[in-house]
């Protein structure tokens, strides 16, 4: 087979995903197979032999978002508000990689340990065969529930299971308990997450700052609330002490968030902000829910918005431990395209975001493969890039 290779050019700023330099020079970015192999300004890079062309026509690029916290149930529907093609709504918001945090929508889900286990490997594997519109859903989250034994976790890291679903949706309330589990899921390599906050719906329970502290897990999953935050204190509590993900979500509480983000900011902790959705959930589905959090967290948290724009890319891979979300050669090809939105106020797209107006989704690209073109969701871009047409003159 024939490299396929994908040259963006013509790009009037790239965002990197990374939080120590969030922006870097250059106007073009050179991929191939799938793979980020170049960026920089188009005369210094090898565009020689190029299959794809890109005409970014002056608008940004940043790698593609990333939403920490889904709650997917199979292909791309969700039972949880009867809605089919959330997932391809949410690419439409530059979203091309998400998380699970467990199925737990799945009508019916199973509670007995060989169960879970079995819907678990089933999720992950039903997700890695489709990717709906080519999102990458990242599935196969199980609920620990009481009984679970080191094996079951050795037996779900060897089925390729590599996250747990968010700790205090099933039977293990107990910290003790919790904390035993999440550390089998991580000796065998599985990610673990908690659902921080009051109950979400009727039925699931409150997870205080103590018990977030004691089960000790790699992500505070939603610090904010999902929907009900913590007081204040506890809050607090946690950015102090957690040295790793600290998770704001959509479907939580603004005051919370930029709470959060202040108090991170404050302590040097800003690489460890990841930002989710909690979607489908009890308050719906948000296609431009990651978006939304970057203008929010950067109007109100006193920060610029390339760095904002780090909080859905690169802080999420790192914390994570994705080959998604950063510009880097060797990373994937997984790319949002987007400008300022016509008529939004600001002297950049970059203004416009801070001053809490979302920017115009104009193209996604996944793996170096064009996923979507103008958003159906966002405000109109400005300008919008377009495919180049490589066929020779008159064939
Ligand atoms: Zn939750």
């Amino acid at each position: 087979m024939p490299d396929r290779k994908l040259v963006i050019r013509n790009i009037g700023l790239i965002l990197t995903g990374k939080i120590e330099a969030p922006v870097a020079d250059g106007d073009c970015v050179v991929a191939t197979n799938g793979r980020i192999t170049a960026f920089g300004q188009e005369k210094d890079l090898d565009t020689e032999g190029a299959t794809h062309v890109v005409d970014a026509m002056g608008v940004t690029l940043a790698p593609g978002l990333i939403d920490s916290h889904v709650h997917p149930v199979v292909g791309d529907y969700t039972p949880r508000q009867q809605q089919l093609h959330w997932i391809d709504s949410t690419l439409n918001g530059g979203v091309t990689t998400m998380i699970s945090a467990g199925e737990v929508h799945m009508p019916g889900r199973p509670k007995d340990i060989v169960g879970l286990k079995a819907m678990a490997i089933f999720a992950q594997r039903a997700y890695d065969n489709f990717r709906p519109s080519g999102v990458k859903v990242l599935a196969g989250a199980p609920v620990i529930e009481h009984g679970m034994e080191e094996h079951d976790f050795k037996e779900l890291a060897e089925a390729g299971v590599k996250f747990l679903g968010e700790v205090g949706l099933g039977s293990v309330k107990d910290g003790k308990t919790a904390r035993q589990m999440v550390e089998w899921a991580r000796k065998y390599g599985i990610q673990s997450t908690i659902h921080t906050g009051g109950p979400s719906i009727p039925g699931s329970g409150l997870i205080d700052a103590d018990m977030v502290l004691e089960t000790g897990t790699d992500v505070v999953g939603h610090i904010n609330g999902g929907h009900s935050a913590l007081p204040d204190d506890q809050i607090v509590c946690l950015c102090e002490n957690c040295g790793k993900g600290l998770e704001i979500v959509h479907n939580g509480n603004e005051r919370a968030a930029v709470l959060t983000l202040n108090t991170a900011r404050e302590l040097g902790k800003l690489d460890q902000i990841i930002l989710g959705t909690d979607g489908p959930a009890g308050s719906g589905v948000q296609p431009l829910g990651i978006l939304r959090m970057v203008a929010m967290l950067s109007a109100f948290g006193n920060v610029d918005a390339a760095t904002a724009f780090c909080f859905a890319t690169g802080n999420t891979a790192r914390q994570r431990d994705l080959d998604v979300g950063i510009l880097e050669p060797g990373w994937a090809a997984d790319f949002v395209l987007m400008d300022q939105a016509q008529h939004a106020p600001g002297k950049s797209i970059l203004e416009s975001v801070e001053l809490g107006n979302l920017p115009g989704v104009g193209m996604t690209i996944i793996d170096g493969e064009v996923r979507s073109l103008r958003s159906r969701n966002t405000p109109p871009a400005t300008r919008l890039p377009s495919v180049a047409d490589l066929s020779p003159m008159g064939s």
